[in-house]
């Protein structure tokens, strides 16, 4: 499928090698091109703030206890996305329904038990042995003195995030327009306790690092935060630009294209005091020279409380913020050249 072609094929009679990335990246800015945009609308219209919503209000309702890693309740939780990616036909790249990358006990800090990463499988169908990852942690706070820590924006909205992505991609796969290059979507346990989660997948991955093309993370895009009270149509994108310069690019071309968010770099400096680019399981990623893209919408008073709970969320917004994702992961999964990691 000729999905997103660049507009002018790449001059490769050039002098040096920087010269020929100069062009490259003008190139891209100048003349991105998405010759399919039918194909990326129609599947990304297929996430529903709805859906969303249902998934975010089932995986952080009481059943599942705050999901607090190597607990019940974040097993049960584990057990309901296993569930969910069979109902869909999606599977595992760790074989016949074994979903789960279990981490042993010593991995973790002290007095917190064995727990597991939760992996599902779309294989590409040109260049399979090249990974986008799109991840999500699923673990959160547990109960404290009888309290759940319910979790809704942190993370259920990046869990509800990556379902219905991986509908939306596999739906496109059964009518014959599947991604070129594999796509692993991994829901980690962990990181609330350091991002160990994301650091076991590093140390274990389940596909070479080395053909892992860019990690997609997600984590808290549910809200808006009091610095976009006035104007909620809003992301942070953090670290695109930092590990690959065309990722920038791309990130922005695929927004303004489709979705038309404000893209708001603010925590993505490097004199940001909250230095949130090391704060999520990207950044396991982006130490081993994967680019990454960290979404999120910002802190807000219910951070990390029991108050983060699903009816304060925006789902129209977090429609739109998945829509973004899905359609930044589409390009980089279908475009003809390989995402370039050009700095460290
Ligand atoms: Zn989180």
């Amino acid at each position: 499928m000729k999905v997103l072609l660049f507009a002018t094929v790449l001059s490769l009679v050039g002098t040096c090698a920087s010269k020929r990335h100069t062009e490259k990246i003008q190139d891209i800015k100048d003349n991105i091109r998405f010759e399919d945009s039918n194909y990326i609308n129609e599947y990304a219209n297929s996430i529903t703030a709805q859906e969303l919503s249902n998934h975010v209000y089932h995986i952080s309702s009481d059943e599942f206890e705050g999901r607090k890693t190597g607990e019940q309740g974040h097993y049960k939780a584990a057990h309901f996305l296993k569930d969910y990616y069979i109902s869909e036909n999606i599977g595992s790249p760790l074989g016949q329904e074994n979903y789960y990358q279990q981490i042993p006990e010593p991995y973790f800090p002290d007095g917190i038990k064995s727990s597991q990463n939760i992996l599902a499988f779309i294989e590409g169908s040109e260049y399979p042995e090249e990974i986008v990852i799109i991840s999500a942690h699923l673990d959160h706070l547990g109960i404290d003195d009888a309290t759940i820590f319910n979790g809704a924006d942190d993370n259920g909205s990046g869990t509800a995030a990556l379902l219905e992505m991986a509908q939306a991609f596999k739906k496109a796969e059964l009518a014959g327009f599947g991604p070129k290059r594999s796509i692993l979507f991994l829901h980690l346990t962990g990181e609330e306790e350091g991002l160990i989660g994301s650091r076991y997948y590093s140390d274990h991955p389940v596909f070479s690092l080395d053909e892992t093309v860019v990690n997609l993370n997600i984590d808290m895009i549910g809200r808006v935060d009091e610095n976009h009270a006035d104007n909620p149509n809003y992301i942070y994108i953090i670290g695109a630009d930092r590990l690959s310069t065309e990722l920038h690019y791309i990130s922005e071309a695929v927004n303004s294209n489709f979705t038309n968010l404000t893209l708001d770099y603010t925590l993505n400096s490097d004199s940001d005091t909250n230095r949130y680019y090391y704060r999520s399981d990207h950044y396991n990623f982006a130490l081993n020279d994967i680019p990454v893209i960290f979404y999120f919408s910002g802190e807000h008073a219910d951070y990390h409380l029991a108050t983060d709970t699903a009816e304060k969320l925006d789902y129209e917004l977090l429609e739109k913020r998945t829509q973004l994702i899905f359609s930044t992961a589409w390009y980089i999964a279908n475009s003809e050249f390989r995402l370039i990691a050009d700095k460290s």
